[in-house]
């Protein structure tokens, strides 16, 4: 130890406090020491200056040894305590550490030797409390820190549930809002569409050539009009799980044949030719015909409105034991990888824009979507931008027989 050490030392008995300062001073220490014949002077003592080292009597006459012990680590001193005991004093040691103390000695054994031992082993644990005491310190502020992290994750997490619910309130709201306007209007829409197929009958001769252009593009629109509100209503129920499937057994070559005559007429107007493959033992499928067709002709119209040059093809296969695969294939504008995702979103397109080229809701895919798992099954693309894309949706060959 090379700097100075201030040392305290606390005894009624001048001769005792005198054989401590010899001992210190033959041994290797460099010290300072300021004396104290009570427990009143050593606390006035310590309250003013910061020690390196306390040997205190454990018997002085104005305090009790345990309280004097309490009271000095009241005071916050870090400084080590040795707690010097008197001839038959030894069995109080057990209660001098428990009370605070850094170690004891006989008074019967101070000499220099075993001082210089003492002080050097009541420094090294005293620091080391001191580091344990930092150590701990830092734990309770890195403690309390996670608390009130933990306090507020919890509270940024009780705010996203009450979001959530909210969001799911306001999605169910809109369903329903778009369930019910959809309904409603389909009746005065159906109207429109009655009469004005009524007047288009033929035999109404008195019609001039304008007046009959006008009532066909009313039809038209008409039933456009009507085709979106369809999809607003099958998109609301399909969201609220109440769509209901009417299965029935039909040939699949047939409905695929009957769908693709749809839009061949479409397929032509683009010059673009549309091939069938079915590879099938068994033609058989039990489902509802109407809503596979649904799903087959969106998907067509799809592939038909993308592509420019080249063609669409179907081919269906039995990709595993009564799993039956429909592909569409094109050889369309493709779609980027970043959009397969999200185009079977309702209201997603891969071109937002109000000057997009390609007229639709973007509710199509997210029907099909909807419609393919209602029908327990899944639906999947492939696609190269700008050399093409294939949808390829996945049935059970019979529908309500659970899969193994
Ligand atoms: P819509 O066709 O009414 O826009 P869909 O839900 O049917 O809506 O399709 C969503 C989007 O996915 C389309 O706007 C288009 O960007 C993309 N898409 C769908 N089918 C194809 C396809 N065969 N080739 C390229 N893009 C496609």
């Amino acid at each position: 130890m090379d700097e100075t050490l201030n040392i305290l030392v606390v005894d009624d008995d001048d001769i005792d406090r005198m054989a401590v300062t010899r001992a210190l001073t033959k041994a290797q220490v460099t010290f300072r020491a300021i004396e104290a014949k009570t427990g009143e002077a050593a606390i006035a003592h310590l309250k003013q200056a910061q020690f390196d080292c306390i040997f205190l009597d454990y018997r002085l006459p104005d305090y009790e040894g345990l309280e004097l012990i309490r009271k000095i680590h009241a005071l916050k001193q870090h400084a080590p305590l040795v707690v010097l005991t008197g001839q038959g004093d030894e069995q109080i040691a057990v209660d001098v550490m428990k009370a605070g103390a850094t170690d004891y000695l006989s008074k019967s054994r101070i000499s220099s030797v075993t001082l210089e031992k003492v002080l050097q082993n009541a420094i090294r644990v005293s620091q080391a409390e001191v580091l344990v005491e930092m150590a701990n310190q830092k734990i309770r502020e890195s403690n309390e820190l996670l608390r009130k992290q933990n306090q507020e994750l919890e509270l940024q997490r009780q705010q996203i549930q009450l979001q959530n619910l909210k969001l799911i309130e306001a999605s169910q709201l809109k369903s329903q809002f778009l369930a019910t306007m959809s309904h409603e209007i389909r009746t005065p829409m159906n109207v429109i569409i009655g009469f004005s197929q009524l007047l288009l009958r033929p035999g109404q001769e008195n019609l001039t050539h304008y007046q009959r252009n006008m009532l066909e593009k009313i039809f038209s629109n008409g039933k456009h009009l009507l085709e979106l509100l369809n999809d607003v209503l099958d998109l609301s129920k399909l969201e609220a799980g109440r769509m209901e499937m009417k299965p029935d057994c039909f040939d699949v070559s047939q409905a695929i044949h009957a769908t693709v005559n749809e839009v061949r007429s479409l397929a032509a107007q683009k010059h673009l030719s549309i091939d069938v493959q079915v590879e099938l033992d068994n033609l058989e499928v039990l489902h509802d015909v109407h809503r596979f067709r649904q799903v087959l002709v969106n998907l067509l119209s799809n592939a038909v409105k993308f592509t420019d040059e080249g063609g669409v093809a179907i081919e269906v296969q039995e990709i595993a034991s009564d799993v039956i695969e429909i592909a569409v294939r094109d050889t369309g504008i493709g779609i980027a990888p970043e959009h397969t995702q999200r185009i079977f979103e309702a209201f997603r397109q891969v071109d937002q824009s109000t000057t997009r080229r390609y007229p639709g809701t973007g509710l199509g895919l997210a029907i099909i979507k909807a419609l393919v798992q209602a029908m327990q099954g899944e639906i999947v693309v492939e696609s190269v931008l700008g050399k093409g894309s294939v949808f390829r949706f996945r049935l059970p060959r019979r529908y309500g027989v659970v899969q193994s």
